[in-house]
């Protein structure tokens, strides 16, 4: 079946949504792809909290702000979409309580901010010092359920068309300008072609790749390899958050708001032992540097009851706190763990969380294809699996939630401006076959003989990343990761699956996305084995050192014939100078 539409938005989390927003209330007849039902995308599970300096606790600016995300991320961030993320996260928190967001708020009914990790301000008696500030707004520990109820029901009001359950398999583009989709309606297993003039990817990270994570089944990267195979290169793959508070094995997230809160983490002696790593911040480092704590810990010989885990302790935080600001992760615990929080320590390990890496793209959201920031007409992308860079090598928490809001409605607005543009310019033709690719992909899978299995090929790729390309990495893994996933891409092209059905094949979906995460994965390792230094989510055990003079830079990774091909992208410095990176 053949649509045509102006603008495709192409995921339902919080940047799809907002961008999708955008462009409806601008009159641009837009409609939203989603492989699920909207408000199940992985916005909704989002905990802790979305920033911004409104300064309702304390004095706060958004140049503080803006400070604390370049420092956080370890100076690869690009300072000007930083500016952009601290300025705009204002009118955004604003625009979000007009919009009915249900926020928790101070007893003189202002929205109540927390502290999270990283995010500081001087300190009032030694300014040479940053103590922590309460900068993150939060509806309990639900914030990003919130968030998505509310820009969904929004999407509702302004008209705003869903297609809801179509899984997009391809971008099509024609002559250096992209022109539409590619998407397999899940109920029939048709595929569908949608003609557009401009589509924006919001298709989230790619936790997947890893076997102990936070994330969702449905993160696997689909966007981002997507463009890729379209001649897109991912961007600064190598740095991929490790949480520090997954439940143990499971990955569950903790929040960090537990932290905000006042939780510790200890170790097996009982030990704050985030005094000696960050001794000023503790439990509120940023998360890279807690995570490498733990590893450390752990290594020692501290871990808790002479195990792999460390604690989490939130005993003396007492049950109202618990209950009105920490309710759904502490039943998280008793669910998953068969503990209680308010009694017993809660076992905790890192556990992958978040994609600093994606699709490389300008301030207002345009892809670009290379250090020149050659523009791929017509694409846009935003949100997780968008590279603009504001975390450079490491994320600090909250920032996300801004990040996809603030660069989702930039999108939305310049898609409008740019089908308005292309009204005197006409559409672009499509190619003469544009499902073709994906109708032989799928051939291939479903009549696949040579007896390969996803699910063992998925396992063994994250636990192979898990293993070697997680929160410290060295040479020699890393070379046997790279070695070990391209044997999997083999294997990957000798698969077969069972269910040859045309209506809900997950079997045929999961396996498209299986390669789309191999190529995740092979990116991840290839930046990683390349970038000889430790930055912020990246940290090599054989280069423990940041090398600005051969480092300060972004790596853009190119699916070619002859495999795939790095190159390099300089790191926009508009204010901070890189300095040392101290907690
Ligand atoms: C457990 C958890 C807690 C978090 N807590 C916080 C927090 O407190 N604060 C914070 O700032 N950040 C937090 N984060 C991070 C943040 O939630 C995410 O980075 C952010 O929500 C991503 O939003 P998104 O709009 O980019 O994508 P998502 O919300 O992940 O949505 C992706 C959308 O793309 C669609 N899609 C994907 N592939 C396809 C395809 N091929 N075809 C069609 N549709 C497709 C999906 O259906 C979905 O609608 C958390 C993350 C996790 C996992």
């Amino acid at each position: 079946m053949i649509h045509t539409i102006d603008a495709l938005v192409v995921g339902a989390g919080g940047a799809g949504l907002y961008a999708a927003l955008e462009l409806s209330k601008r009159g641009v007849p837009v409609a939203v792809l989603s492989k699920m039902y909207p408000t199940r995308s992985h916005t909704g599970t989002a905990q802790g909290g979305i920033c911004a300096a409104l300064g309702n606790l304390e004095e706060d600016h958004w140049e503080w702000h803006m400070f604390d995300t370049i420092k956080g991320g370890d100076y690869l961030v690009d300072q000007d979409a930083a500016e952009i993320l601290a300025r705009e996260a204002i009118t955004t928190i604003y625009e979000l309580e007009h919009m009915g967001l249900p926020f928790n708020r101070t007893p003189d009914g202002r929205l109540d901010q927390r502290f999270f990790g990283g995010h500081t301000r001087p300190d009032p008696q030694d300014p040479a010092k940053r103590i922590p500030v309460h900068r993150a707004c939060y509806a309990a520990d639900r914030t990003g359920h919130m968030i998505l109820q509310t820009l969904y029901q929004q999407c509702i009001k302004h008209a705003v068309n869903f297609y809801n359950e179509f899984h997009v398999l391809d971008l099509i583009v024609k002559d250096g300008v992209c022109a539409g989709v590619v998407a397999v309606e899940v109920r029939t297993g048709e595929l569908h072609r949608f003609h557009a003039k401009a589509v924006l990817f919001a298709t989230g990270g790619f936790g997947k790749i890893f076997s102990v994570t936070s994330n969702a089944h449905s993160l696997t990267g689909d966007g981002v390899a997507i463009a890729y195979r379209r001649g897109v290169p991912m961007m600064d793959m190598e740095f991929f958050q490790f949480h520090p508070t997954g439940i143990y094995q499971k990955g569950i997230l903790l929040s960090e708001a537990a932290r905000s809160e006042g939780a510790y983490l200890v170790n097996g002696k009982g030990e704050r032992f985030m005094e000696r790593y960050a001794p000023q911040l503790k439990e509120l480092a940023p998360r890279d540097m807690i995570s490498r704590s733990i590893v450390q810990e752990i290594r020692a010989g501290r871990g808790g009851d002479g195990k792999d885990y460390v604690f989490l302790d939130v005993r003396h935080l007492g049950k109202a706190v618990i209950d009105a600001k920490l309710p759904d992760i502490m039943d998280f615990v008793r669910v998953y763990m068969s503990r209680d929080p308010l009694t017993d320590l809660i076992p905790i390990e890192p556990t992958a969380h978040y994609a600093m890496g994606g699709i490389p793209t300008d301030n207002d959201a345009r892809v670009i294809l290379d250090s020149q920031r050659t523009p791929l007409h017509g694409f846009y992308a935003a949100g997780e699996c968008a590279c603009v860079s504001v975390h450079g090598a490491n994320r600090l928490g909250t920032n996300s939630l801004v990040d996809i809001l603030v660069f989702g409605r930039r999108a939305g607005i310049d898609m409008a401006r740019y089908c308005a543009d292309r009204d005197g310019v006409g559409w672009t033709e499509l190619p003469a076959h544009p499902e073709d690719d994906t109708r032989g992909a799928i051939t291939r899978i479903v009549n696949g003989q040579g007896g390969e299995n996803a699910g063992n090929i998925r396992k063994q790729m994250q636990t192979e990343m898990t293993q070697k390309c997680g929160v410290f990495r060295g040479k020699d893994d890393l070379r046997s990761a790279r070695d070990t996933i391209s044997e999997l891409k083999e294997r990957y092209d000798r698969l077969s699956i069972q269910d040859k059905s045309k209506g809900f094949n997950t079997d045929l979906l999961e396996a498209m996305e299986l390669g789309w995460l191999l190529d995740i994965a092979e990116t991840t390792v290839l930046g990683a084995l390349a970038r000889e230094e430790s930055r912020g989510g990246h940290a090599r055990e054989d280069f423990p050192k940041r090398d600005d003079a051969h480092w300060l830079k972004h790596t853009l990774a190119y699916h070619t014939e002859d495999g795939v091909v790095l190159q390099y992208k300089p790191v926009t410095i508009t204010t901070y100078e890189p300095q040392e990176r101290k907690y």
